[in-house]
């Protein structure tokens, strides 16, 4: 049966009438225009969005007596805003809250249909196709590269691309140091979801956004919209959780957003930049949550990885780029790979806007600018100094040729860190080994490689030293 809206509202406003004083009653109720009324639900026009928050936060009460009265226990409002009022060239512009009337279940409705908490208002409910799910469409699985650095981590992606809240891996916890992909394979779980199951809401937020929408609401009184933006949600991605440490309100607001969203089977990932159990200035509660589904890793990208990272991304814009040169960055680039992502920019700018030809020499000069800020610090006599130390040899006898085996390591794998934090040529480097020429600095590279690939403590004692020189780069 359908009722005539405007019979409702205007039962509605009789009930309204009593309970609200004369002033207000004109202020904020005679502009609304009641649009339609089907089944349960009626829909109200009202004038702008600010009219909107102003009714949810200071009449919800008398609203819901209204239509509870008039229209019976399961009545519900929804609204029409008017966003733009347009002109006589234009009609007005107009948003519904929500989209879909009825057919979205409210977050804290109980699956047998009946609300648990009860209130006039329908969510605005997002819409899939409309909802700006924050991805960059340019993070793909298709242009991330596969290696031995993030073989597990990204094939649990696959999965919980495939199945969201379906697997196991809920939550999905991945987290590596700067620059290892973290942010790239979290987007493009991201990406394929929206591409293969386009209902689904996803949306992606770093910990930054989240801790400032939070703030933004908390300020100004909107925690209920937060909360329901948040809890219709099909797949959360927060990105940088380390950064929610201290933060003890928004943890509490994430930690109730997990936990409605993880019941109802959505899929929830997460990143940080170490495993759960260093996380430090969280609440343990929250942490116990994080090791709930499945925690994988993202290392340092190999060599090899880093080679073909390079040969994808310039191929991905049309350029071809020798062999020489490739292995010539990936040697030398390798605080992260986000500066990697700088050089290679850089390196595109000059070949596609200055029609130069990417070999060895531009390389160079391109790295020269880019890395030397980062670099500045760790010089060559810094690095021997500090191999040294760490393997507790000789100074002297690491820089001499002498041949013996405890030497021997601990030289190439100073030579090693020059070749990754100096800007010197293999040449300069062995003139500062006891003047070796630079296929001996080449064979100490290729020798370190090997060990970490092979000797899980050498590997340490490097990743030891790495942090070290890293932690002089940024202490500068
Ligand atoms: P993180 O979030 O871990 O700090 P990002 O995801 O921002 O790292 O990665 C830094 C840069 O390196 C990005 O440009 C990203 O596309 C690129 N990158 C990282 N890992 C890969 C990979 N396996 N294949 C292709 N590109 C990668
Ligand atoms: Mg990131």
């Amino acid at each position: 049966m359908v009722i005539d809206c405007a019979t409702v509202w205007s039962d509605c406003l009789g009930v309204i009438r009593n309970e609200v004083d004369e002033q207000n009653f004109n202020t904020w109720f005679k502009p609304i225009t009641p649009l339609k009324s089907e089944g349960d639900v009626l829909t109200i026009q009202v004038p702008s969005q600010f009219f909107y928050e102003w009714l949810e936060e200071h009449y919800v009460p008398v609203l819901r007596k209204a239509i509870h009265q008039i229209m019976g226990p399961n009545g519900r409002l929804e609204y029409s805003v008017i966003v733009d009022s347009g002109n006589q060239k234009n009609p007005p512009l107009m948003v519904n809250y929500p989209n879909g009337a009825g057919t979205k279940r409210y977050p804290n409705q109980a699956s047998n249909g009946v609300p648990e908490v009860y209130s006039p208002f329908s969510v605005k409910a997002l819409n899939p196709q409309t909802v700006n799910s924050r991805l960059n469409p340019n993070y793909t699985f298709e242009n991330f590269v596969e290696g031995d650095c993030n073989r597990l981590a990204r094939s649990a992606g696959v999965a919980v691309a495939k199945k969201p809240g379906v697997t196991s891996f809920n939550p999905l916890m991945l987290y590596g140091g700067v620059g290892v992909g973290k942010t790239h394979l979290v987007q493009a779980i991201g990406n394929e979801i929206k591409k293969n199951l386009p209902e689904k809401i996803v949306l992606y937020i770093d910990q930054n956004d989240f801790t400032s929408q939070f703030l933004n609401a908390l300020q100004n009184h909107k925690i209920q919209e937060f909360q329901n933006y948040y809890l219709q949600v099909d797949l959360l991605i927060l990105d940088d959780v380390q950064f929610l440490a201290g933060r003890e309100k928004t943890q509490e607001m994430f930690f109730h957003i997990f936990n409605q969203l993880h019941q109802s089977g959505k899929q929830i990932i997460m990143t940080s930049d170490c495993p759960p159990r260093d996380l430090k200035g969280f609440q343990e509660r929250l942490l116990s949550r994080f090791k709930w589904g499945l925690t994988a890793d993202l290392q340092e990208p190999d060599f090899e990885t880093k080679l073909a990272i390079i040969h994808n991304k310039m191929q991905s814009d049309g350029i071809e780029i020798s062999t020489e040169v490739a292995e010539y960055l990936a040697y030398s680039v390798d605080t992260n790979l986000r500066d990697m992502e700088g050089v290679l920019n850089s390196l595109l700018f000059h070949a596609t806007l200055l029609k130069k030809e990417i070999d060895l020499e531009l390389a160079k000069e391109v790295l020269k600018n880019i890395v030397k800020e980062i670099q500045s610090d760790v010089s060559v006599d810094y690095i021997q100094k500090t191999v040294a130390d760490y393997f507790k040899v000789e100074l002297e006898q690491m820089k001499s040729k002498l041949k013996k085996r405890e030497i021997v390591i601990p030289r190439q794998v100073a030579m090693y860190f020059c070749k990754r934090y100096t800007q010197l040529t293999l040449a300069l480097i062995g003139e500062n080994f006891g003047g070796r020429d630079h296929s001996t600095v080449i064979h100490a590279l290729e020798s370190v490689e090997d060990m970490m690939k092979t000797d899980a403590n050498f590997k340490n004692s490097v990743e030891d030293l790495t942090k070290k020189f890293k932690s002089r780069m940024t202490a500068s």
